[in-house]
């Protein structure tokens, strides 16, 4: 098969659908690799990398759709993209279609074939290719958070792991999933103080066996929270829902509870956030401040580390991008369940429910 990785286009979108090490997988089983020229340099690999390893480097965006069977990349196609998709061709990609008619549109009067990583599941109902950005955010919300607590940018003033003979800060994390569990580890690691809720038992029974004795879990409810926002310095937004936006655990009237320069990370932001303040930042622009609180909400974190997310997300998707190179689209979906329910368009139909229901197209 032919394997096209384009570079990504959509503005600040630096990773890179494959990396060098993946290459490699598709060239010793004898695929052929077309790699757009500078694909890979915003997340470190430069177009020598690629060709060590057997890519042929394409002039031209229209280069690798025109010559590709497949296309491995990191985002949705954009507008300038969609008239470079062919009949037939697969796309392996983020979609998100629910969340856009004229995307799904364009993509169904391509014909192409488009496997969605967002639905690729797994039989425990877990979805494999959206984890290690759960993972890369949940880790960075403690960086970033740590940052924003020092005095020149309006946080408390205060180092998040102290210093002997002075506390450490308190972390509040809200939900003990992927994001959660990661922000414990690393904020625990840093010496914090750190408290999770969850109103799941089974992930605070497990955070309680496997996290270190100063991260402490409690039954996510209005009263913990009320009480914990009073006394903790950072918190942490990592709670989901699944289908549905995101409850506001945290409300206006309760940011006057807290500290001046508390910090609010809300991983959560791209749910429509956990906390009533909460709207999203960028990069650019990534924090505001109410009521002396300050709120982190960028809701494409994983972006700003590029290297560490192209080869996070590279990981996940190789497996898949091989059996599909090997097999061909239809077997490698009809052999693995997983890869199935990433299935969301093929040539010019809607075979995910979920899409046709978000625009009402069911019959
Ligand atoms: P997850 O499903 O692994 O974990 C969510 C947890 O929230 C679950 O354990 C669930 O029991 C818990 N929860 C639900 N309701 C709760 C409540 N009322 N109180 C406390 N806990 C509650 O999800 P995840 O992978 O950790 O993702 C969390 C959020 O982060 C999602 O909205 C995801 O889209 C988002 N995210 C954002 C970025 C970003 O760049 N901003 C990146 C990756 C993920």
């Amino acid at each position: 098969m032919i394997v096209g990785v384009p570079k990504e286009i959509k503005n600040n979108e630096s990773r890179v659908g494959m990396t060098p090490a993946g290459v490699l997988e598709l060239t010793k089983r004898n695929h052929r690799v077309y790699v757009q020229t500078t694909a890979g340099v915003a997340s470190g690999f430069s177009d020598e990398d690629y060709q060590h390893v057997g890519a042929q480097i394409l002039p031209s965006i229209d280069a690798v759709y025109a010559e590709s069977d497949m296309i491995v990349k990191v985002k949705e196609p954009i507008p300038e993209e969609y008239s470079l998709i062919k009949e037939d061709q697969v796309v392996f990609t983020y979609f998100h279609f629910a969340a856009d008619q004229e995307l799904t549109q364009a993509m169904l009067d391509s014909k192409s074939v488009c496997i969605a990583y967002e639905t690729v599941q797994d039989a425990n109902g877990r979805l494999p290719l959206l984890t290690p950005m759960s993972e890369v955010a949940g880790r960075m919300s403690i960086q970033q958070g740590a940052k924003y607590l020092e005095k020149p940018v309006k946080g408390k003033g205060l180092l998040l792991g102290g210093v002997p003979g002075v506390s450490p800060g308190k972390v509040l994390v809200l939900g003990a999933g992927v994001v959660g569990i990661q922000a414990a580890k690393m904020a625990a690691g840093l010496g914090a103080h750190v408290t999770i809720l969850d109103i799941n038992m089974d992930r605070l029974r497990y955070v309680n066996d496997i996290m270190p004795s100063h991260v402490v879990t409690e039954f996510s409810n209005e009263y913990n929270i009320r009480k914990h926002i009073k006394t903790h310095d950072l918190i942490i937004g990592g709670v989901l829902i699944p289908g549905a936006k995101a409850p506001k655990l945290i409300t206006r009237d309760m940011l006057k509870d807290m500290d001046p320069g508390t910090v609010i990370v809300d991983v959560a932001v791209d749910q429509g956030g956990c906390i009533e303040t909460t709207k999203a930042t960028t990069h650019q622009d990534p924090v505001y401040i109410i009521d002396e609180v300050v709120h982190y909400c960028v809701a494409n974190m994983p972006g700003a580390v590029p290297h560490t997310s192209t080869v996070a997300l590279t990981n996940v998707t190789l497996p898949y991008v091989i059996q599909l190179a090997e097999k061909g689209w239809e077997k490698a979906c009809q052999e693995d369940e997983a890869l199935h329910k990433g299935l969301n368009l093929i040539h010019g139909k809607v075979v995910y429910q979920p899409i046709a229901e978000a625009f009402g197209w069911e019959e």
